[in-house]
């Protein structure tokens, strides 16, 4: 059973939109972990890179939704992982077997958390994100009701303004159309190798996403069990 003592490793697994940031964020309160998330990592490197050249290259990987090189990310996460004092929520991270396998050797590792949703909620739920300029706090103008998923909207109280800072919000370079069909169907592509690594060592959790954040007591009671089923 989870205790405060102790520290825990996740990794939260689950195709662009499905709401990875924000459920890391309120399991990072309830873990008392932190939450390293590669993209927000990767955005930063293009945006501050000495190289301009390598800058610019990230810039476009990123732009266009295609993977960042496993020798570029996964010193950035070795980087972030090795002076960890507490638990940590990798978001995003992940990508390709390699990165599965280089942390898992390396690094203390309790569960792989997959966040599910269907194609089309997770097109209407990218093309309805908003991000703050200035804090980075996103908000959501789609409402979605699909069968049994519902997804209530996340909008700002004043149309295009923070709630939090008041700053303008903007849409993510890579959330349209064209992108979001490409970020979606390269997901499908590099995942199932790594589920199927997670699955052989019997630490991977599925979960279906039905509401967004009212789901949060269901997954850590599903999280709980599983973390007492492998002790
Ligand atoms: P979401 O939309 O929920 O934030 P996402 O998966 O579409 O999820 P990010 O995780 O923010 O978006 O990633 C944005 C981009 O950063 C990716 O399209 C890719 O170019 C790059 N990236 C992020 N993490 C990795 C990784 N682990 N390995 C390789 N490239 C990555």
């Amino acid at each position: 059973k989870y205790s405060r003592h102790q520290h825990y490793g996740f990794v939260m697994l689950g195709a662009p939109g499905v709401g990875k940031g924000t459920f890391s964020k309120l399991l990072a309160k309830k873990f008392d972990a932190n939450v390293i998330t590669s993209g927000d990592l990767l955005r930063r490197a293009a945006k501050e890179a000495k190289d301009k050249d390598r800058g610019r290259y990230l810039q476009q990987c990123i732009a266009s939704g295609q993977l960042v090189p496993d020798h570029i990310v996964l010193p950035m996460i070795i980087d972030q992982l090795r002076d960890q004092t507490k638990s940590f929520i990798l978001d995003g991270f992940p990508r390709t077997l390699h990165q599965a396998e280089r942390i898992y050797a390396e690094y203390h590792f309790d569960l792989a958390i997959y966040l599910t949703l269907p194609d089309d909620v997770l097109t209407e739920k990218l093309l309805g994100r908003r991000v703050c300029n200035e804090c980075g706090r996103t908000f959501n103008v789609a409402s979605i009701c699909k069968g049994d998923i519902i997804m209530p909207s996340m909008k700002p109280v004043k149309d295009g303004i923070c709630d939090d800072c008041g700053s303008p919000l903007g849409i993510r370079e890579d959330d349209t159309i064209e992108v979001v069909e490409q970020r979606l169907k390269l997901f499908h592509e590099i995942m199932t190798p790594i589920l199927d690594f997670y699955k052989e060592k019997g630490t991977l959790l599925e979960f279906e996403v039905k509401t967004g954040i009212d789901d949060t007591l269901r997954l850590i009671q599903d999280i709980n069990n599983s973390l007492e089923r492998n002790r």
